[in-house]
């Protein structure tokens, strides 16, 4: 077992993060500075790390003069307890002056340390991202506390600092105990409920065609990610571009396709151009996750002669779970001769294969001919404008009450399930709430009845939406 702190100024949200590793509503959190009280240490859990966390919340007394002061020594307590350093920024806000100072505190230090990058869901919370750089802590690792997104990637970037044999710790040999269970990997997690908070409107963007629409483009390696990406930009971009920055500033190209600003995000394509005879690509699933991460779609290239290999699915698998819009797209399609016949047989396969979506967007294209770029983009943009969609509660309800009607859902256990209403929460993707009498006792069946009902009749194929139950009371 490992301590863990949680280090940064005030109101970048420790802890929200410190309640959610605690897993107890142990802080007081609060949108004012200063409302926590102490430097609590408290057993924490995270998937299948255990730990002690510090929260050095305390320290953020409004008034009191010796501020500063005080919390630098605080700070540099927890620092000398910690074994992993957790060090939080607030994306939305920017990296302020106060970061740096702190920043330096931990660098300083020599520990083990994740920059960890939250309100990462929040509008502008990119270029906050990027900005975070500059404090020399390495990459940052997009979370947010408030929502629980980003968190099974933090503790992969817990346990790469800190190494595996001192987050898992010798004296773990004792049989671990089976609690409510390492969700370790994300494949354990279901699409449904997952993740639905009460959010509050004003955190829900709007769909907006004035800012750039962020595309990541995944695949196994050669499936041609790299020859797509250059027939959209134009091959001189990436191939010119200054040697040193490829791999850091381009992780994204800006493109314009019909007037419409795009940013293109990229896992490893990019960065291999600038060393071309390295050949050795593999499919690093955290760099693929970490692109579907920055992207609102997110394009699956194929390669066509060999499509559906088991990366292939996993992939998408991810996209669906992420929330992201996926578009697959079957690349060197140049190569096919009997085109009607594989055609016919990638459609059945999609439905078979990634049952997870229905109605799931998918394009034959060839990069290297520059065929289908269009028809790839006319999707993105459909599949975009879907995953923003939003139903009102009138017409989700007027539904609702005529599926009660014709399709009520069973009994169980000698009661009868209600339903008493729906609402959508969320949009990017659609999330909706349903508020019934007994969520636990509600069969997965009906629940994929419902999505299907949904998708249907709002017309939203090809993008993940969720559902979540609630007891109405
Ligand atoms: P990446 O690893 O996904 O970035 O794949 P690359 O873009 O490097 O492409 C891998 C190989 O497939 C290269 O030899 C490309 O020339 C080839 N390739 C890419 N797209 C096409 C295509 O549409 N048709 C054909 N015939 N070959 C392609």
């Amino acid at each position: 077992s490992f301590t863990l702190a949680i280090i940064g100024r005030p109101n970048v949200g420790k802890s929200t993060l410190f309640n959610r590793l605690a897993g107890q509503k142990l802080a007081l959190v609060d949108d004012t500075p200063g409302v926590t009280r102490d430097r609590r240490v408290h057993d924490g859990k995270l998937y299948d790390l255990r730990f002690s966390v510090v929260d050095t919340a305390g320290l953020e007394e409004v008034g009191s003069e010796t501020l500063e002061g005080r919390m630098r020594a605080q700070t540099e307590i927890a620092i000398a307890e910690a074994d992993v350093i957790l060090f939080m920024i607030d994306a939305k806000a920017g990296i302020t002056p106060s970061d740096v100072t702190f920043g330096d505190l931990v660098r300083k230090s020599g520990k083990p340390v994740v920059l960890v990058a939250n309100k990462s869901e929040a509008r502008g919370a990119e270029a906050g991202m990027y900005d975070a750089y500059r404090l020399g802590l390495g990459e940052p690792c997009p979370i947010s506390a408030e929502h629980g997104q980003g968190i099974p990637d933090l503790r992969d970037a817990i346990v790469a600092v800190l190494g595996e044999e001192r987050a898992f710790g010798p004296d773990e040999e004792e049989e671990a105990e089976v609690e409510d269970g390492p969700v370790l990997s994300a494949s354990e997690t279901t699409l449904i409920g997952d993740d639905i908070e009460d959010p509050d409107a004003d955190d829900i963007p709007a769909y907006d065609t004035s800012k750039p629409l962020r595309i990541a483009i995944v695949g196994r390696p050669n499936a041609g990610k790299s020859t797509l990406i250059n027939t959209m930009v134009g091959e001189e971009r990436l191939l010119t571009g200054p040697e040193a920055g490829i791999t850091r500033d381009s992780i994204s190209v800006d493109w314009e396709w019909k007037g419409r600003r795009i940013k293109l995000f990229d896992t490893a394509g990019l960065r291999r151009k600038s060393r071309i005879q390295q050949k050795l690509e593999k499919l690093s699933v955290s760099d693929a996750l970490r692109a579907i991460r920055f992207a609102e779609v997110v394009i699956i290239v194929f390669d066509a002669t060999i499509p559906f290999e088991k990366q292939d699915l996993q992939i998408v698998d991810l996209i669906i779970r992420e929330g992201r819009a996926p578009v697959i797209a079957f690349n060197k399609w140049d190569l096919i001769e009997n085109r009607q016949e594989v055609l016919a047989e990638l459609r059945e396969k999609t439905e078979r294969l990634l049952p997870q979506v229905r109605g799931l967007r998918a394009v034959t294209i060839s990069g290297e001919m520059g065929q289908g770029v269009d028809k790839l983009m006319d999707a993105v943009t459909l599949t975009h404008e879907i995953w923003n969609s939003r139903v009102s509660t009138g017409r989700l309800n007027r539904w609702l009450e005529g599926v009660l009607a014709h399709h009520p859902p069973p009994a169980v256990s000698g009661r009868r399930l209600k339903i008493k209403y729906m609402t959508q929460v969320k949009t990017r993707p659609p999330g909706f709430i349903v508020s019934c009498s007994r969520p636990d006792a509600m069969p997965q069946s009906y629940i994929r009845y419902l999505i299907n009902g949904l998708r249907e009749t709002f017309h939203m194929p090809g993008v993940p939406i969720r559902l979540s139950l609630r007891t109405s009371d």
